[in-house]
């Protein structure tokens, strides 16, 4: 027998717990269908939850979030084969409340999230696969599940299913999926104990270590990652998805590679492999995100591209958490009006265009792009250690080369014409000024 209720939101990630909350909340019906045995059962990410966004919708959230660390270390590397540069940032105001940023599991974090919305009187549906969309006359009045007689009808659907969303795809909202604006993340994480990674990371107490890389993933053009959980540390590699298919290779081959070298490789000794994942990173930003909303149905989260992937910023779980809260605003005030068109849900675009999530998408427009190129994840690394290289290699009694010189030459070397510099240089100015 089918359902009916006021609305589904299909996805129980950060985007859809948070757009759960929000409807419940403001007294709606609203079911959380989650195709996982529970939430976060199947969810992979790098590893930092950037948690100012929970400041409002549930106070106090860092007193009983499942936080693993507070990270008080945010370092950036450089790395080609052989040489690796770091620029790395300590803090001890990250560490106070309301805190920066913490590592956390989502087998934890996302089961806590939806429980917020539970709380609020949300009714969560695990084991339960959204397979397509209800529609009458052209608007999307529910959706059809993987359970038996399972139909579930609802004025308005919210579409919080990931990356390669199927129900934006079956609603037409994405002209084309250029799978150039995807990456593949791929993640191991290593058991080490608590006290071996303070020593090695220089860590006290609950603080954490956020490392950001660029390049190291050769011949692929990519970048990873390193994060410290309490007794665990993740390690990952964001691959361009053109890339790796061309290249044959395995990516758990890269994440190999970029485990053993030089500069990481210490902070794994006697470690032990106790997960390995990968999934899809929508980081083609502004200028890749579909239509967010048709008829009864709106769109939040990765599964509207709203990941902001610019280099040194990969974050997704704030921007899917503050698009599904918006989701869900609209959502409320649609249900109480009666009124389920896309003119009526188009308040959505307007509220997220005047937020963080579209102000910030709409700023670094041009990064991604800039991201995503061979020339910032490969020939860039080179040519900036192989300067350094230079600049402290001392050969006397030769005469200590110039900058200019330098820089120069390793640029020919590396392929890369000065327009191109400059041409990048603008790009990165523009978004960042
Ligand atoms: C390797 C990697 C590293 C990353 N690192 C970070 C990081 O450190 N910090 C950060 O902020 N972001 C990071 N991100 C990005 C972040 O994970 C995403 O942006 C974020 O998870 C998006 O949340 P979401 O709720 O939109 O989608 P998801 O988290 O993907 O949740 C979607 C949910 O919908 C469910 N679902 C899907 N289809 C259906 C269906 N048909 N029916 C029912 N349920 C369905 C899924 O099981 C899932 O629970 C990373 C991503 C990857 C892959």
């Amino acid at each position: 027998m089918s359902v009916t209720t006021q609305a589904v939101v299909v996805g129980a990630g950060p985007a859809g717990s948070a757009a759960a909350l929000v409807l419940a909340r403001a007294g709606f019906e609203v079911i959380l269908l989650e195709r996982g045995p529970y939430p976060g059962s199947k969810n992979v990410y790098g590893g930092v939850v950037y948690g100012r966004i929970l400041d409002e919708l549930i106070p106090q959230w860092w007193e009983n979030a499942p936080i693993q660390r507070w990270i008080t270390r945010r370092s950036t590397m450089v790395l080609t084969d052989s040489q690796a540069l770091s620029v790395d940032f300590r803090t001890q105001h990250w560490k106070r409340q309301p805190f920066n940023g913490a590592t956390a599991y989502r087998s934890e974090f996302d089961p806590w999230l939806a429980h917020q919305a539970e709380k609020d009187g949300a009714k969560l549906l695990c084991s339960t696969t959204a397979v397509g969309l209800l529609k009458e006359n052209g608007k999307v009045v529910g959706v059809r599940t993987d359970r038996p007689n399972g139909d579930l009808y609802a004025k308005l659907v919210v579409a919080c299913d990931g990356v390669n969303s199927l129900l934006a795809k079956e609603a037409g909202l994405y002209e084309d999926l250029d799978e150039s604006n995807f990456t593949l993340g791929v993640k191991e994480v290593w058991h080490l104990g608590k006290k071996e990674i303070d020593s090695r990371f220089g860590l006290s107490t609950n603080e954490g270590v956020d490392i950001e890389i660029l390049g190291g993933t050769s011949p692929i053009a990519g970048g990873g990652f390193i994060y410290t959980n309490l007794d665990t540390l993740a390690i990952g590699a964001v691959l361009r998805l053109t890339d790796l298919a061309a290249s044959r290779k395995r990516p758990e081959e890269i994440v190999a590679k970029l485990r053993s070298h030089p500069a990481i490789a210490p902070w794994f000794i006697g470690s032990h492999l106790v997960e390995y994942s990968a999934h899809l990173i929508p980081e083609g930003g502004y200028h890749s995100m579909p239509r967010l909303v048709a008829d009864g149905l709106l769109v939040a989260g990765d599964a509207a591209g709203m990941c902001l992937a610019t280099g040194v910023w990969l974050e997704g779980i704030n921007y899917a958490i503050g698009s599904g809260a918006i989701a869900g605003k609209v959502a409320a005030a649609a249900l109480a009006r009666g009124d389920y068109s896309s003119s009526m849900l188009s308040k959505y675009e307007s509220e997220l265009h005047h937020s963080f999530v579209m102000k910030n998408h709409k700023r670094l427009r041009h990064l991604p792009h800039l991201v995503l190129s061979e020339r910032l994840q490969s020939r860039y690394p080179q040519v900036l250690c192989n300067v350094v290289d230079n600049m402290f290699t001392v050969r006397d009694p030769l005469p200590k080369p110039r900058l200019s010189q330098l820089v120069r030459a390793e640029l020919k070397k590396a392929g890369v014409r000065g327009t191109e510099v400059l041409a990048d240089l603008l790009s990165i100015l523009r978004d960042l000024q």
